[in-house]
This record gives C-alpha cells, structure tokens and sequence, in this order.
C-alpha cells in the first residue's frame, strides 16, 4: 500500500501507538489501514460415491483441479458464501451443507473453511471460472493436477472419513512449502 485510500495521500508503515507491530499509517489524514487475514469459503460436493471438482480456466493454477471456493464477500456468512462460489464455478446447487474443515496458511494470510455438502440431481456445468465441471470417483481423482494443497488435504480427509462415515470437523494448518500427503 503507498497511498491512503480515505485521502490519496501518501502512507508510511510505522507501529502506532499503542499498538505492536507496524501498519500503513496515512501521514496526513492519520488513518491506520489495518490489513488482515482473507476468508475462503468452499464446498466439498458429493454426489453418491463421487465427487465434484472444477478445472479452473483462470489464474493461479489455470488448468488444475479445485474445490468449488472463493473469498468471502462482505455482509456474507461462510456457508452463504460456499454456496454461493459452487452455484457460480459449477453452476451446481448443494443441499444438507455440513462444517467440514478449517484450514489456516498464516503464511499467506488465508484461512480456508471448507463444508460437505450434497448435490440432490448430477446437475453442474462450466462457467467463467471452470472450464470444466466433472464427478470424480477415488479412483479417478486427479491428485497431480489439484490447483492447492487445501484441495488434496480435504478431499484426502474425506476419501479417509467416509471409510468409517466419522466426519468429525478438521482443523490444520497448511504448512509450507507444503509436502503432499498422495504425491511424495
Ligand atoms: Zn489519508
């Protein structure tokens, strides 16, 4: 950030009073602008033994396979935005969304919150985002080319959980650079 976003002009980083770490601080007007964690919000959807994913047709990770997830718009709730991001990146509407997983990457300001969630028809198609929309069984899960290690992280707790149908909630911090758990 270089320049005060309240008044245009310019900003400097420095701790403010009272504070413990530094902020872009407007050496004018005297705003802080605090700058803090993004929230993306997804859905893992499944439908009978397979499960959705969506190849992305935009940058990062042009080509590769993701959850349907984005991050979360203001006045939203997590679950309102999920939702929203499967119905806008695989045109598919879920049903009966369930908590499923918290990821956090302090490293990269991103904590991910991901909820099982089913589709009721085989409905789902294309969009600006995905340029394709496709059910994958376990075995046909394309763990090289998933876009994030969130991805490979969710889709592998639950291929584990539903062996046993205890999806209890996860919680993790994505550590990297991040070592995958199915392509050592
Ligand atoms: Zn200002």
């Amino acid at each position: 950030m270089n320049f005060c976003s309240d008044c245009g002009n310019a900003v400097i980083k420095k701790i403010p009073e009272g504070d413990n770490r530094e902020r872009h601080v407007c050496v004018t007007c005297e705003v802080i602008h605090y700058q803090n964690p993004k929230v993306i919000a997804g859905v893992l959807p499944i439908y009978g033994d397979q499960i959705l994913l969506c190849k992305r047709s935009i940058e990062p990770r042009h080509g590769f396979w993701t959850l349907p997830a984005g991050f979360l718009e203001n006045g939203e709730s997590s679950l309102d935005g999920a939702l929203r991001e499967c119905v806008e990146e695989a045109n598919a509407h879920v049903v009966n969304p369930e908590l499923y997983a918290l990821f956090d990457i302090p490293q990269i300001n991103q904590v991910y919150v991901f909820y099982r969630a089913h589709l009721a028809e085989p409905v789902f198609g294309p969009s600006s985002e995905s340029s394709e929309v496709a059910l994958f069984s376990e075995a046909d899960i394309p763990w090289s080319e998933l876009a994030f290690p969130v991805v490979e992280l969710a889709l592998d707790h639950f291929l584990k959980d539903r062996q046993t149908g205890d999806f209890l909630v996860k919680h993790e911090q994505i550590q990297r650079p991040w070592r995958s758990r199915r392509n050592p």
